[in-house]
């Protein structure tokens, strides 16, 4: 990625962040399904929502019931994904998903190897004409190694989607990707492993994120939250962003979404920063703002 360019794209989002908290404050603002009167930078994105977990229940949840969850937390919109399944079938959900809601809910195609037919032709044609934004890739269903994983990799540069991935701590792993793809945007789930109680691995994620400008860091599941302050300081919060990693029904779909959105505005952190990582980052990593 160009230094100069992205630097801009980086001081552009803090920007969008900070006008949005002085114009709007955190009363998020409920979109209706009336067609959009103007970027949505005031208002908070989920970046992390599951149409179909990885858990061993493999839950789903219908864009209804997400969209109302997002109602009642006061979350603008969310990126929605499917796992546990192939990636013609995450394509279908999403696109079902979207269409129901096309103001609220933003695409990502999961990318999974499938014996029957190759998947990477699947995958061009989600991210071609930008239908698709991003990609999600879980290493608890595939394998990271460079010759399963490299072209979806390439493809996300190639159409500039975003390359959320599931990386289960797997350091070295990001490493190479951060290194051999400086024009894809890697997004490492869960600030690199789920709920990660080891600060010590934390912090060589974002070290990663130190020494390479396409690494953003996804804050979902993570229990460290001191780390999301810290990293906030180290490379700046226009490369962090926020996501419920729900729904969850424990204790219930919004109760679990509000616990993680306060999570954020807890934190020790400028208002605008909270701006970015609920969702001035991602909309500016999208281009939507
Ligand atoms: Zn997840």
């Amino acid at each position: 990625m160009n230094e100069n360019l992205s630097r801009r794209r980086f001081v552009g989002a803090a920007a969008a962040g900070a006008a949005a908290l002085s114009a709007a404050g955190w009363a998020a603002e409920q979109p209706s399904e009336t067609p959009a009167a103007g970027p949505r930078t005031r208002s908070i994105l989920d970046a992390h929502v599951h149409l179909k977990h990885g858990n061993a229940e493999r839950t789903e949840y219908s864009a209804q019931v997400i969209v109302q969850t997002m109602d009642a937390v006061g979350i603008s919109q969310a990126i929605v994904f499917a796992m546990s399944t192939t990636t013609k079938r995450s394509m279908e959900m999403a696109e079902a998903a979207v269409s129901q809601y096309p103001q609220r809910l933003i695409p990502y195609v999961y990318a999974l190897p499938h014996y029957e037919r190759p998947v990477i032709h699947e995958i061009e044609a989600a991210l071609k004409g930008r239908r698709f934004r991003g990609v999600k890739i879980h290493v608890g269903e595939c394998t990271l190694a460079d010759y399963v994983i490299d072209p979806v990799l390439k493809l996300a540069g190639k159409y500039g989607a975003l390359c959320l991935v599931d990386l289960g701590g797997r350091l070295d792993v990001a490493q190479r990707l951060a290194q051999a793809f400086p024009d894809t945007r890697l997004v490492i789930a869960h600030m690199g492993r789920y709920l990660a109680k080891d600060a010590a691995l934390v912090d060589q994620f974002i070290r990663l994120a130190e020494q390479h400008r396409n690494v953003v860091l996804d804050t979902s599941g993570v229990a460290l939250a001191d780390k999301i302050v810290e990293a906030a300081k180290r490379i700046g919060s226009a490369r962090l962003v926020w996501g419920t990693d729900g729904p969850h029904a424990d204790p219930d779909t919004v109760t679990f979404a509000r616990n993680e959105l306060n999570k954020i505005l807890k934190l020790d952190l400028a208002e605008a920063d909270k701006a970015n990582i609920l969702g001035g980052s991602v909309r500016a990593l999208l281009g939507l703002s």
